[in-house]
């Protein structure tokens, strides 16, 4: 689609700029949780995916992830049923059944687990908050921020993340901090009480809700834990230089067949350093530092 305007002026066609479309997100100034992750697992995947390489097919569970949350977002039946078969078309025909089932199953758990006194509930809204030491936006997505009335009478932000699964990763952890780090932050100014944060285990029927509590003395802790990342993030950008971190994660890369570090690393065995293949050759050529030297193809 031509995006350019022309009008007429003086009897001269004119064009007008087009409208700024930037051609990727990388060097967008916002972070968000899986952005942090991703970065420090390896620099180089949080760079294809930022420019947009087509990601690999979503795995079974992570379909059943991603239905379960849209579905559980909404309370409207009509609604609901409507994101989950657009949902399942998408699927090849002989995995619909089984997703299908998993993803009512856990919709109805995530259903009787929903906290009756709660009021005032955002669900799967974006909260953003902007860092002016930095003039990065931190950016979350919690399943759900609500209020509730603790049992000494005062209110309480409630801030719950959904898993599937059934068991607490430490990364479940870090990322329900970062959503209530990010939720304090847009309300320090108003709200004084209690954040309280539930990581919601659907898959754990005996003790599904694992809380925690938000405390404001790590703030200052926890920002700069942040504001390091971005700054990790702004040298890159800087140098044009991102690092692949090669290992047994590679194989669940969404990314990884746009690799070439990956690539190599496989026609090597998955031997060898790990930080090897990034400049890609082309640009070896023109002197950038090397990491590791070049590796002969074998057939
Ligand atoms: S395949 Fe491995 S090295 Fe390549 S981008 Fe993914 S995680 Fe990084």
């Amino acid at each position: 689609m031509n995006t350019q305007v022309s009008q007429v002026q003086d009897g001269k066609a004119v064009r007008g700029r087009p409208p700024f479309k930037p051609v990727n997100n990388l060097g967008e100034r916002s972070i968000s949780y899986s952005d942090i992750r991703t970065f420090q697992m390896c620099q180089l995947a949080y760079r294809l995916i930022k420019e947009g390489a087509a990601k690999a097919a979503l795995r079974d569970e992570q379909v059943v992830g991603n239905l379960t949350h849209d579905g559980s977002a909404v309370t409207d039946e009509g609604n609901r049923e409507r994101l989950l078969q657009e949902g399942l078309a998408e699927l090849p025909a002989e995995k619909r059944a089984e997703v299908e089932s998993k993803v009512r199953k856990l919709i109805q758990v995530a259903d009787e687990l929903e906290d009756e006194q709660a009021f005032d509930i955002r669900r799967e809204k974006l909260v953003r908050w902007l860092d002016e030491v930095t003039g990065w936006e931190l950016v979350a997505k919690p399943d759900e921020v609500s209020m509730t009335v603790g049992d000494r009478g005062s209110e309480i932000i409630q801030v719950v993340d959904k898993k599937t699964g059934g068991r607490l990763r430490d990364s479940h952890v870090d990322q329900i901090f970062f959503f209530g780090l990010v939720v304090y932050l847009t309300r320090r100014e108003e709200f004084f009480g209690s954040i309280k944060l539930i990581v919601r285990l659907l898959g754990d029927s005996e003790n599904p809700d694992r809380e925690f509590w938000f405390s404001r003395a790590k703030v200052d802790f926890n920002l700069r834990n942040v504001r390091d990342v971005i700054r990790q993030i702004e040298l890159a950008l800087e140098k044009n230089r991102f690092k692949p971190t090669l290992g047994d994660h590679c194989e669940r890369c969404s990314v990884k067949e746009h690799c070439r570090a990956y690539a190599r690393w496989k026609e090597n065995g998955g031997e060898g350093d790990n930080v090897a293949s990034f400049p890609p050759a082309s640009r070896q050529r023109l002197k950038v530092p090397q990491l590791g030297g070049a590796r002969r193809r074998t057939a």
